[in-house]
Parts: structure tokens; C-alpha cells; sequence
């Protein structure tokens, strides 16, 4: 039984290894801070949208803000559980189900940043309508067929998809969430080789209950390599009026209940061999291609929260006096206001910088992309729930109550609820923090996964070792060798350019301490979760600094008096932080000892602690 859990998962492990992108496009700002290289120069002077492409935006941000106040109460959407069919053809209409859709295909065209920059505009006023959106053009079958789709499949459903036919990116199963190795759903092609019978079962589709089009993921033949069966997941493009699809159920959610979600499924349904996406067997890269920019949506949905949470707290924070003062006066309640503005600073600062990074096709931002969603949407929780503290009894009351009781009815709750899917979809955070820590060591598990490939030979190996000798004689002296960088960045405070100089001092840091742990811990360092969280965690820390650094001397460029004084002082507290974080999370690697923890979670599965949950009523039915 041992021996089969350990071959199912190193199976896993083998099929999420070979659906990664193999080869770097260019260098990473994050990648190469994890090699101990702080390349200030790749994000320095902060990227910034061209005026040209700008304008462009702004007019469709204009025209979407009207058709959203128009037609959408996102406190009915809320209620009723639904966004109204009306709504979501105004939104066809308009052409905001095309808005990464190519103009020769009849979508708009938009760059990355514009999208990300709607689609924050959206989700700061209906989270549930982001997500019809999102799902459809983020994750759903316009983007993998943009990227990856034949010009007769462009042709055939790019224009269909730009007008607002709705789509669906389907690859969770009942039982297959964050590990898709396990996946059921499968595809057989038929003898005379013209279509696949698709069979199975899919759960959580967001938009699957009323999508025309959906992208599913399911097994095609496997493959024998190097004498093992390899499975084949592949990409299908699926019509749900197909005879054989049906809706099974429709999911509700604690949040985002608008949203039409639900468990879909496949009984021999006939799929066309031309509506395979790319080729049988790269279903999962595709997905991950996917959503290394598709993941951008929520950072920026993030930092939108971070300012709508922003706008709320300033109004309560100055008008409501309790003991005397304004509670804006009271430091307990300063606390969480700087925390907001600092914190949302952060997330727009990452979240625009990826996405203005992904619209050049020379850079990859597959770990800029990650980060900022791992960052945004945990942080963005943590603000949303600061926002709510300070409006106090009023952030638990709903907007509407709040309204019919003639008083302004800020959506804290509704906001809170919409958040915190964000920390589950399009990767959870732990699986982020995964995702992340292999990306982050790949310069070492490049040398070291064909040194313990035991089918490689001796000289193949003996080469391998001289290789790493030769890096490793030049890379390891240099994390050690103290230096000192000057950072001309000419608007920043010398207080700021000395983070700078942090920055490159923990990057090397954080370089040789992975190192020294990867020697450490070899092979088994992929069970060391908790470790390898806190190496993400400086990671994500130091991208988080740097990326506020550049931001911030930009627009220092385009601000003066009290507005710049007051800029630096954010700059400062935000860094400030980050490095308290940064200060911890190496003291928990240097004292890392999880085995209480893992006695008393195994304690805990084993049923030791059942005399503790007395007293309470069972509300599972
Ligand atoms: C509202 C909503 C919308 C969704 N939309 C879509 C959609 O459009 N299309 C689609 O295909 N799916 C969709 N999903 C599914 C979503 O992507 C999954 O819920 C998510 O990937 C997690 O899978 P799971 O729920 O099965 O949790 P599991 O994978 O079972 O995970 C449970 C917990 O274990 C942790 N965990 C799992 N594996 C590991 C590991 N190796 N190491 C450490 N921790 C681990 C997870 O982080 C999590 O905390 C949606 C889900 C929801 C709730």
C-alpha cells in the first residue's frame, strides 16, 4: 500500500515536472533573486504603460464603468445570488467578453495591463461579475487558444467568443483539486481516428452551467517512455450543446454569489480530433502556459480591493468620534490605516509591474505572475479584514441594510466574502508557494534532478559533476564576498537606497542559505513544506520591496510638497516591514525543527484530542 501512495505521488510529481516550461525566456527579477543577483536594472525605471496604449484604456474603462453602473447592483447581484442576464448582455454587447480577443477576430485587442486595469475596475464594484469575466478570458477557451490554437480554430471561435459567447476552463474534478495526475475525466479516440468520447465528471466550472464553449482537460492514450506509461492529459475544446453534456449540480459559495459555478458532466460526448488544443498530451502545460498570465487578474483585483477598502476607511475613520477624538486619532486604529495604505501600495506596485512585464512577449513572468497573485490575494484579505475592523459593527452590516437605514452603504462584508476565493482559485496559496520553490531552485535542480536520474550512465553523470564544479567554483564565493552597490535611483531618499542595499544583501542571503539547505536536505527538501514557505516568503518579501522602490521613484517624479514627504514616509513603513518580515522568516529557518508541530497535527488525525471537541452541537448533515 506504502509503495503505491509513493509511486502515485512521484507519478504526480513526474507529471507536473514534464508539463513545466523547460527553458527561461529571459532572465526573472524573482528567479535571479533567488540566485543571490538583485537585476534592480529589470524593473528600474519602473515599466510604465505606453501613453498611446493608455488612452485606450481609459476610453474602455469609461465606457464599462457606465455599462456597469447601468445595469449591475452588486448588492442585488449579492441577494439574488445571480447577475442578471440583461447585465451580462450588456457586457457582450459592449465587447467585454473580447477584451484580450485579437481586433482581426472582432475582440478589442486590449494589452495585458488594460485588461488587468478592467478588470480591477470591475472587481472593485462586482466581485461576481469579475469572476463571469475573468473565468471566460483569463483562464477560459479564448486565452489557450490565442496562445496555442491552429488559425482555423482562431477562426472558428475567436469571433463567437469576442461577441459573448460564454466559456469555461474545466479541469477540477471531485476528486482532483490542486494534483491533476489524478484525473479521471478521459477522452478515447475512435477507431477510424475522427473524434473522442469524452467521459467523466467535472466540479467547481465557473461559468460551466451557462458556457457555450468549454476548455477540458482529460486523458487521451497514454504514452510508453523510456519503457513507462506516461499519462496524456490533453486540451479539447467542447460545444455543450454536444449531446451527452449536462449540468449536475449549481455551487453555492460564501462569496462571489453571483457567479454561475457547478458540476458538469461528460457522457460520450463526441469531440471533433480538430478540437484538440495544441497537441494530445500538452493539456497541462497549456493550462500552466495559461495561467501564467490569466493569474494576473487577481493581483490586480487585489490591489482594487486595497483601495476601495482605502476610500471607505478615510471617510469612517474621519467622521466617526468615539472617546473624544476621531477614531482615525486613535493609534490601534492608525495602525491598520497605514497598514492599508502600505499594503495596497505594494499590490498595485506588483500587480502593474507583472502585468506591464507580461505585455512584452521577450519577458517571462511565470514567477513575477505567481507572486503577485500569492501576494495580492493573501494580503488583500488582510486589508479587506482591517477595513472592516475600522468601520466597526458597520463593517459586519450589509451595504443594503446600512442604505435602508439611510447611512452609506460601504460593502466591507461583501468584500471580505469575494476576497478570500482568491487564496483558493487559479493555484491555492500553498500550492503557489509549491509552484514558486521549484521555479526557485531550478538553477540547482537543473544539475541535480539528471544526477539522480539513475538511466543516465556514469559519464553522462561524471559529466554533470564537472559542470557543477565549474558554476558552483564561481556562484558560491560570490554569495559570501561582501559588496556594495551605489543604486543611482536619483528621487529615492538615501534611507530608500539603503533598502536598495538590503535587497541585494538578503538576495544573497537568502541565495546561499537555500543552498546550504538544498545540501542539507537533498531529494527529501521537497517534504520540508514549511521550510521552503519561508525561502518563498523572503522571496516574495525582497519583490515586494523592489517593486515599491521603483514605483515609488517614479512617482516621486510627479509629486511634490507634502504629497512627496508623505510617499516617503509609506516607502518607509513598507520597507520597514518587509524587513522585520524578512528578519523572522530567516530566524525560523535558522531554528526550523517541525517535529512538535507534525507530532501534534498526526496526534490530532490519529483521534488523540476527540475528548476536547465536547460541548458542541454537530451541524454536518
Ligand atoms: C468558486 C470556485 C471557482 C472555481 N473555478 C474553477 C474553474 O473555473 N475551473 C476549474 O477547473 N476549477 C475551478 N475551481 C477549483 C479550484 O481550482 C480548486 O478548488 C483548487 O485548485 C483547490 O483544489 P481543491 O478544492 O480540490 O483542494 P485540494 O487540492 O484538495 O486542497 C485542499 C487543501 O490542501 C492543500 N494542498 C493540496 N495539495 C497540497 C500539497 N501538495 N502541498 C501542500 N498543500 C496542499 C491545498 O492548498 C488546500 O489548502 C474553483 C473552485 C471554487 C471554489
Amino acid at each position: 500500500m506504502k509503495m503505491t501512495d509513493n509511486q502515485a505521488k512521484q507519478d504526480a510529481l513526474d507529471l507536473t515536472e514534464d508539463s513545466r516550461e523547460q527553458e527561461w525566456r529571459s532572465a526573472s527579477v524573482v528567479g535571479e533573486l533567488f540566485k543571490g543577483v538583485f537585476r534592480w536594472d529589470l524593473i528600474h525605471p519602473y515599466p510604465m504603460q505606453s501613453a498611446a496604449d493608455k488612452a485606450i484604456g481609459d476610453e474602455v474603462l469609461l465606457k464599462l464603468e457606465a455599462v456597469l453602473q447601468a445595469n449591475i447592483d452588486p448588492e442585488a447581484v449579492d441577494r439574488d445570488q445571480a447577475v442578471p442576464k440583461a447585465a451580462l448582455d450588456a457586457l457582450a454587447k459592449g465587447g467585454f467578453f473580447g477584451m484580450k480577443i485579437p481586433t482581426e477576430y472582432g475582440g478589442m485587442g486590449l494589452s495585458i495591463v488594460n485588461y488587468t486595469r478592467a478588470m480591477a475596475l470591475v472587481g472593485s464594484y462586482c466581485g461576481s461579475t469579475a469572476v463571469w469575466l475573468s473565468a471566460h478570458q483569463s483562464i477560459g477557451v479564448p486565452q489557450p487558444l490565442k496562445l496555442f490554437g491552429t488559425p482555423e480554430q482562431k477562426q472558428k471561435y475567436l469571433p463567437r467568443l469576442a461577441k459573448g459567447e460564454i466559456s469555461a476552463f474545466a479541469l477540477t474534478e471531485p476528486d482532483v483539486g490542486s494534483d491533476p495526475a489524478k484525473m479521471t475525466t478521459t477522452a478515447v479516440l475512435s477507431d477510424d481516428g475522427t473524434h473522442y468520447l469524452l467521459n467523466g465528471t467535472k466540479l467547481y466550472i465557473t461559468n460551466g452551467p451557462e458556457a457555450g464553449l468549454l476548455v477540458v482537460m482529460a486523458n487521451t492514450a497514454a504514452k510508453v517512455m523510456n519503457g513507462k506509461e506516461k499519462k496524456q492529459i490533453t486540451a479539447l475544446i467542447v460545444e455543450t450543446n454536444t449531446p451527452g453534456f449536462e449540468v449536475l449540480h449549481r455551487c453555492q459559495f460564501m462569496g462571489i454569489r453571483g457567479i454561475a459555478n457547478g458540476m458538469l458532466r461528460f457522457t460520450n460526448v463526441k469531440v471533433p480530433v480538430e478540437n484538440v488544443i495544441g497537441k494530445p498530451g500538452e493539456g497541462l502545460k497549456i493550462a500552466f502556459v495559461t495561467l501564467n498570465a490569466g493569474r494576473l487578474t487577481i493581483p490586480a483585483i487585489s490591489a482594487a480591493a486595497g483601495k476601495v477598502s482605502m476610500v471607505g476607511s478615510l471617510d469612517w475613520a474621519t467622521s466617526r468620534v468615539q472617546w473624544g477624538q476621531p477614531i482615525g486619532e486613535h493609534q490601534a486604529v492608525q495602525d491598520k490605516l497605514a497598514r492599508m495604505v502600505s499594503e495596497t501600495y505594494a499590490m498595485d506596485s506588483m500587480a502593474v509591474l507583472s502585468a506591464v512585464l507580461a505585455d512584452n512577449p521577450h519577458r517571462d513572468i511565470r514567477l513575477e505572475a505567481a507572486m503577485a497573485k500569492y501576494f495580492g490575494s493573501e494580503r488583500a484579505w488582510v486589508v479587506a479584514d482591517d477595513f472592516l475592523q475600522v468601520r466597526g459593527g458597520r463593517g459586519y452590516e450589509t451595504a443594503t441594510s446600512l442604505q435602508q437605514r439611510g447611512e452609506v452603504g460601504y460593502p466591507a462584508e461583501r468584500m471580505l466574502r469575494d476576497l478570500r476565493i482568491n487564496r483558493i482559485i487559479e493555484g491555492t496559496s500553498e500550492v503557489m508557494q509549491l509552484f514558486i520553490a521549484r521555479e526557485a531552485m531550478d538553477t540547482h535542480l537543473k544539475f541535480i534532478l539528471p544526477l539522480l536520474d539513475n538511466r543516465r550512465s556514469i559519464t553522462e553523470r561524471l559529466g554533470i559533476v564537472l559542470k557543477m564544479a565549474r558554476f558552483y567554483s564561481w556562484w558560491l564565493p560570490k554569495q559570501w564576498i561582501p559588496r556594495w552597490r551605489c543604486f543611482g535611483a536619483k528621487r529615492l531618499s538615501r534611507c530608500n537606497r539603503w533598502y536598495l542595499q538590503r535587497i541585494d544583501h538578503d538576495a544573497r542571503r537568502l541565495a546561499r542559505s537555500l543552498f546550504l539547505t538544498m545540501a542539507r536536505y537533498q531529494i527529501k527538501l521537497e517534504k520540508e513544506q514549511l521550510l521552503l514557505s519561508y525561502y518563498v516568503d523572503i522571496g516574495t518579501e525582497l519583490f515586494s520591496m523592489a517593486s515599491v522602490l521603483s514605483r515609488a521613484e517614479s512617482d516621486l517624479a510627479n509629486l511634490s510638497g507634502d504629497k512627496a514627504k508623505a510617499l516617503q514616509d509609506l516607502v518607509g513603513i513598507t520597507c520597514q516591514a518587509s524587513r522585520q518580515r524578512i528578519k523572522g522568516l530567516f530566524k525560523k529557518i535558522r531554528c526550523y525543527s517541525p517535529k512538535k508541530m507534525e507530532l501534534v497535527s498526526r496526534a490530532f488525525l490519529n483521534h488523540r484530542y476527540d475528548w476536547m471537541v465536547k460541548g458542541i452541537m454537530g451541524n454536518v448533515s
